[in-house]
């Protein structure tokens, strides 16, 4: 069985990051000019040398949220994640059809290294847009 605490600072964190997902306009309300949207991701260790995961994602722009959380792959990682929404955001409001980058995740390592250690995970991401 897949492991979920039930309280403690990544419980929290999660809690309050589901509420401001569920708080959030619809996609196609902030974004009213956008017709379609493709996202390609990979995760990266630490120092960028090791592709984890990759997958491809098309949002339903009717009903998907003006929120792009990216879960951090670290099981064990506390306040971290990747958010692409401010990305987004400017990418929209810059007209941008394709758009590459990547994100280092700001959260910590585990809960014994709060205020110590960082995740540091990385996401590379590419976003293609079209209006
Ligand atoms: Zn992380």
């Amino acid at each position: 069985m897949f492991y979920r605490p039930k309280e403690g600072p990544r419980y929290e964190y999660q809690q309050q990051e589901i509420q401001r997902v569920n708080d959030a306009p619809r996609l196609i309300d902030k974004f009213p000019k956008v017709k379609s949207m493709v996202l390609e991701l990979g995760h990266f260790g630490p120092e960028g040398a090791t592709r984890n995961s990759h997958f491809k994602f098309t949002p339903n722009l009717d009903t998907a949220k003006a929120v792009f959380r990216i879960n951090c792959p670290n099981q064990g990682c506390i306040r971290g994640d990747f958010d692409l929404t401010k990305s987004l955001a400017q990418s929209v409001a810059a007209h941008r059809t394709t758009v590459t980058d990547e994100m280092c995740c700001q959260g910590w390592m585990n809960k014994t290294t709060i205020d110590t250690v960082h995740c540091g995970n990385i996401l590379r991401y590419t976003l293609k847009l079209t209006y």
